[in-house]
């Protein structure tokens, strides 16, 4: 989705299990229902903690938001691999000159 920045990408991809190389017309329909309803969740999801704040962005009462605490997958390079029953450790590739954090596990390229 455009706009969408890497922190909510590398997310959504983890959540839905979709690898973040993988052709987009290659994916199920499932699995786009999975990934537009992790989009909404996710989203909703950071605005509930107050915004994303990696950076210096500051929410309405100028405090940083909490999401950042919350990531599974975005620079969690080497660590384990947070989804249940999952024994894969965190990833990071270049995609498009972005970073991009995968679990290489249950985040299979089809
Ligand atoms: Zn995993």
């Amino acid at each position: 989705v455009a706009g969408i920045g890497n922190i909510y990408s590398d997310e959504i991809l983890w959540a839905s299990n979709i690898h973040p190389l993988t052709i987009v017309s290659r994916i199920p329909e499932s699995k786009i229902k999975t990934l537009w309803k992790n989009t909404k969740i996710l989203l909703t999801k950071g605005i509930d903690f107050g915004g994303d704040s990696m950076s210096d962005y500051r929410n309405i009462d100028g405090l940083r938001g909490q999401f950042q605490y919350h990531h599974k997958a975005y620079r969690q390079k080497n660590k384990p691999c947070p989804k249940k029953g999952c024994k894969g450790s965190i990833e990071r590739i270049v995609v498009g000159g972005r970073s991009t954090h995968y679990c290489p596990i249950h985040q299979i390229l089809i």
